[in-house]
């Protein structure tokens, strides 16, 4: 099923959701989808499923839960930190089901946009955020030489 084919039914002149083209990367798409859209319901399932960020990889499309974004600590720096994450799984050619291995190497990447595109303040958030997430230190982290070639050829 094409997600979009769910958020695009809402009329776009109500606040339950905000779409809008990455500032980490216009190619891709980001849709916050708010807990008082009519569709959150079946939303709400795969945001249970794949976390409260997740990317439809063939169509560049990142779907964000709204009552996260509600949340008293969430700031903007979180929202661009997720955004790269989502688009580190994209240039990494991952998969759909992403395992722990993937989901680190995406942190990883992701801090590594964030610099590339002088997103420093979620870069930190990143880094910061990066043995809770992964369970090692981002400083002890070791990226393959697969992934240093990807995001090379991605940031340049
Ligand atoms: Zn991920």
């Amino acid at each position: 099923m094409k997600l979009t084919s769910i958020v695009k039914e809402v009329s776009n002149e109500d606040h339950s959701l905000f779409a809008f083209r990455s500032e980490i990367d216009p190619d891709f798409e980001v849709f916050i989808i708010y807990p008082e859209n009519e569709r959150y319901r079946e939303m709400k399932i795969m945001f249970e499923q794949w976390g409260s960020a997740f990317i439809d990889l063939s169509e560049k499309q990142i779907f964000i839960d709204g009552k996260e974004v509600n949340k008293k600590w969430f700031t903007n720096n979180h929202l661009i930190f997720q955004q790269a994450h989502e688009i580190a799984h994209s240039v990494l050619k991952h998969d759909s089901d992403f395992d722990e291995d993937q989901e680190a190497e995406a942190d990883f990447v992701a801090i590594q946009i964030c610099k590339a595109r002088g997103k420093y303040k979620a870069a930190t958030l990143g880094n910061k955020q990066f043995i809770k997430r992964n369970g090692i230190e981002y400083k002890e982290y070791k990226f393959s030489k697969r992934a240093g070639l990807l995001l090379q050829e991605y940031i340049l």
